[in-house]
């Protein structure tokens, strides 16, 4: 490639940071501005470009821009200012993004799979133009973070989720491939907007769905065998049966059910460092009862096992609350995800009861339920509990269950506080507390990375538990000080590789991997990472 195509490709195009070597070398002389940019002059002029939008959608759109002319300028910033970014990229500005996606789409990317193509997504596939993916992200767009059911414009988070698998994990942008499976919205709004860029059609379900996602994942592992393939935003039933075939047949896994499962389980490992009560000793009631909460409620379950512990008595440590009120054996017609926690417990219809009658030593919101912890609730864990464990995971930050200024004041300061998206420190008494997300994104770029370095067979249960216990271990004495139950997100890198290789020794020492172990693997992983220049 030479001359103007350099320019258009955002692969290769340095811009105005191509030196006065390059420009001979690529033909480039006279296509830019004389004078040669330094890296950090790059930089700088990207911020203020950025910083001259208020508001974070437009921030987006500038970051998005810069990514469509210059993906490495885009992974510099992103990766130099990954605090500042990823509440950009990722929750809860790509809540917006996604939301009007049909309104902001300006550049071509990834793959848009649609029900009137089945049948020809082979040729669809073909038409993409990397020879190499590592990971694709794919989505049906059907819950979008809490937003619910966004059809095509859910788009923005397979993107988003990408961004973060190089920025966190350095997996090779030109090596991904964001998916959207268009199979229709029941979202009036959308089917009533002239510029919705989606189909336009209520949801295919059933045996037609199915074979189409089955038709996109067959095609994409003809053109591409050893690639990963991550569930995205699915809805809830959808998911859980994806999954459930899946899971054990090809190397893929389920962000929202299992890395949302390993990331809370390292907050409770770090919690359980401040309480000092083991986590035999803990017992959770979660509110939402979906792809979350049994992701979470079975990893926990699984790590109590793996200490010694009966699966039967595990699952008591564990009871959810869901639309209905509490999950209880007396309930009938329950999801088959749900039965194993459908304990001998009363009737609560309020989540205030239920905190009163299982009397857990933490409480999990996974329901989109915006404020479902009020001061009533988070009163009520104080008392029960020293040191009450609250993670309000639900993302955005408009469908949090609480902010972490109410989760301390309303406990003295002594809730173990985590939350899907970002807040900012709380001063409350004369301390300083720094909560910090519980966010998928300290977990599934390492899990990815190290099941792509070791081209892993598939991804067992065995391979979360490492990833929670791997990033736990990163957590300091200092951040459990502080109230921060994860490390800083400006160490995410770091973190993502020592995951990753956890992620790729665990798939050396179980055979799941098809190729062979490097002698240095810590180095293996690190000259594997992309790098911006
Ligand atoms: P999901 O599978 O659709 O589950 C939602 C659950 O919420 C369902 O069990 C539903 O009950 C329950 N629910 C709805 N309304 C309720 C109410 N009024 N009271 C009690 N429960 C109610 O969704 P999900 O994948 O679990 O995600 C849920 C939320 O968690 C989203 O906001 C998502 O962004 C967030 N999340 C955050 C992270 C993170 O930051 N680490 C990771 C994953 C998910 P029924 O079963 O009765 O319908
Ligand atoms: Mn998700």
């Amino acid at each position: 490639v030479r001359g103007a195509d350099v320019l258009v490709n955002a692969h290769l195009n340095r811009g105005v940071g191509f030196s006065a070597e390059a420009r001979d070398r690529l033909g480039l002389r006279g296509l830019l501005p004389p004078a040669v940019s330094s890296a950090e002059n790059q930089v700088a002029r990207a911020l203020a470009l950025i910083d001259s939008r208020p508001d974070p959608l437009g921030k987006y759109l500038e970051l998005d821009a810069i990514r469509a002319a210059d993906e490495n300028l885009f992974f510099k910033l992103l990766i130099e200012h990954t605090d500042r970014f990823m509440p950009i990229v990722y929750t809860p500005t790509v809540g917006e993004v996604c939301q009007k996606f049909s309104h902001i789409y300006r550049f071509p990317r990834g793959l848009f799979v649609s029900y009137e193509d089945r049948g020809r997504v082979e040729e669809l596939v073909a038409n993409c133009p990397q020879e190499e993916v590592d990971v694709i992200v794919v989505t049906d767009g059907q819950r979008i973070l809490g937003l619910g059911d966004l059809g095509m414009n859910g788009m923005g988070i397979p993107m988003g989720k990408l961004s973060l698998y190089t920025a966190c994990a350095g997996i090779d942008p030109a090596r991904t491939l964001p998916v959207t499976i268009d199979v229709g919205t029941n979202t009036e709004a959308y089917l009533n907007d002239p510029l919705y860029l989606g189909l336009r059609r209520e949801r295919v379900t059933g045996d037609e769905y199915f074979a189409l996602v089955d038709e996109f994942i067959q095609a994409a592992r003809r053109r591409w065998p050893k690639v990963l393939i991550q569930f995205e935003d699915f809805g809830n039933h959808n998911a859980f049966e994806l999954l459930r075939r899946y899971q054990d047949k090809i190397l893929c896994f389920n962000d929202d059910i299992q890395g949302t499962a390993a990331v809370a389980l390292t907050g409770v490992y770090s919690a359980v460092r401040v309480t000092k009560k083991p986590l035999a000793e803990q017992t959770f009631l979660f509110l939402g009862a979906g792809e979350a909460a049994t992701g979470i409620a079975n990893l926990i379950v699984d790590a109590l096992v793996d200490e010694g512990m009966d699966r039967a008595e595990a699952l008591k440590h564990c009871c959810l609350f869901d639309s209905k009120g509490l999950v209880t054996a007396a309930r009938t017609g329950l999801a088959e995800n749900k039965q194993p926690f459908a304990h001998e417990l009363p009737e609560c219809r309020t989540f205030l009861e239920a905190v009163r009658a299982v009397r857990p030593t933490g409480i999990v919101g996974v329901a989109a339920q915006p404020k479902a912890f009020d001061a009533a609730v988070l009163r009520e864990m104080a008392a029960i509990n020293e040191r009450p464990i609250i993670f309000a995971l639900s993302n955005p930050t408009s469908r949090a269950e609480c902010d972490a200024e109410t989760a301390y004041r309303e406990t003295d300061g002594r809730a173990l506080f985590a939350s899907g998206s970002p807040f900012a420190p709380v001063e409350l008494n004369g301390r300083t507390f720094v909560p910090r997300q519980g966010n998928n994104s300290y977990v599934f770029p390492g899990l990815g990375l190290g099941a792509v370095f070791a081209q892993a067979e598939w991804m067992p249960t065995g391979m979360f538990l490492a990833a929670a216990r791997t990033l736990a271990e990163t957590v300091s004495e200092e951040d459990l000080e502080r109230g921060s139950l994860y490390p800083s997100l400006s160490e995410v890198r770091d973190v993502s590789m020592k995951i990753g290789v956890a992620i790729a020794e665990y798939a050396y020492e179980h055979g799941l991997a098809r190729n062979e172990r490097p002698a240095d693997l810590e180095a293996a992983v690190k000259a594997f990472m992309y790098m911006p220049e």
